[in-house]
C-alpha cells in the first residue's frame, strides 16, 4: 500500500493538475467548474475538465473527460483521482461518472477538494458506487491497446511510391 493510499490529504501533484483543469472548465451555462486528475498505476497524470453544450445533454463531466484522455493514452488503470469543485463540501461525482470510473478500477482512491483545500473528503470508487454494473468477463487485459503493426505507417507511403514508379 502506497504511502498516500492511506492518507485523507490528495497527492500534491494530482491536486495541482485537477486545479488546472477547474481553470480551463468550459461551463459557460452551469457556471459551474469541475476539474479532475488522475494517477494512472504507473504513475502517469491525466487530467479532464467539465465541457458544456448548447445542447445540454451533449455536456460531458470532467472525470468523463480524465478518463477519456488516460483511456485514449492506452492506459488502463488508476489508484487515485483528485476532483476539484468551487464548493464545500466539495461535489461528488454524479452518478454517470461513478459507472465510468468504476470500469477502470473499483479499488482507486478518490479525494473529493474544494478549490480552496479547506474541505476534502477522501473515499474509494468502490464506496462512491457500490454493486457496479459489470458484464462479464470483465477482464482489463483484453482490452489492452491493439499492438502496432509492422506495415500499418508505411503502406500509405508505400502506394504512393509505387505509382511514382509507373512508366
Ligand atoms: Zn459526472
Amino acid at each position: 500500500m502506497s504511502a498516500d493510499a492511506r492518507a485523507s490529504t490528495p497527492p500534491a501533484a494530482l491536486l495541482d493538475a485537477a486545479r488546472e483543469a477547474w481553470r480551463n472548465a468550459y461551463a459557460p451555462y452551469s457556471g459551474f467548474r469541475v476539474g479532475a486528475a488522475l494517477r494512472t498505476v504507473d504513475g502517469r497524470v491525466f487530467a479532464g475538465a467539465n465541457v458544456e453544450n448548447a445542447s445540454y445533454g451533449l455536456a460531458r463531466c470532467a472525470e468523463q473527460s480524465a478518463i477519456q484522455a488516460m483511456a485514449s493514452a492506452g492506459e488502463r488503470r488508476f489508484d487515485a483521482l483528485v476532483v476539484v469543485t468551487d464548493t464545500a463540501p466539495p461535489a461528488a461525482p454524479c452518478g454517470a461518472c461513478r459507472q465510468v470510473l468504476s470500469e477502470f478500477d473499483d479499488e482507486a482512491r478518490v479525494w473529493l477538494v474544494s478549490l480552496d483545500g479547506a474541505a476534502v473528503v477522501a473515499t474509494t470508487v468502490a464506496a462512491l458506487l457500490p454493486g457496479a454494473f459489470t458484464l462479464p468477463p470483465r477482464t482489463l487485459a483484453a482490452h489492452t491497446p491493439a499492438p502496432a503493426t509492422a506495415d500499418a505507417d508505411t503502406s500509405g507511403d508505400a502506394a504512393v511510391e509505387a505509382s511514382d514508379d509507373r512508366p
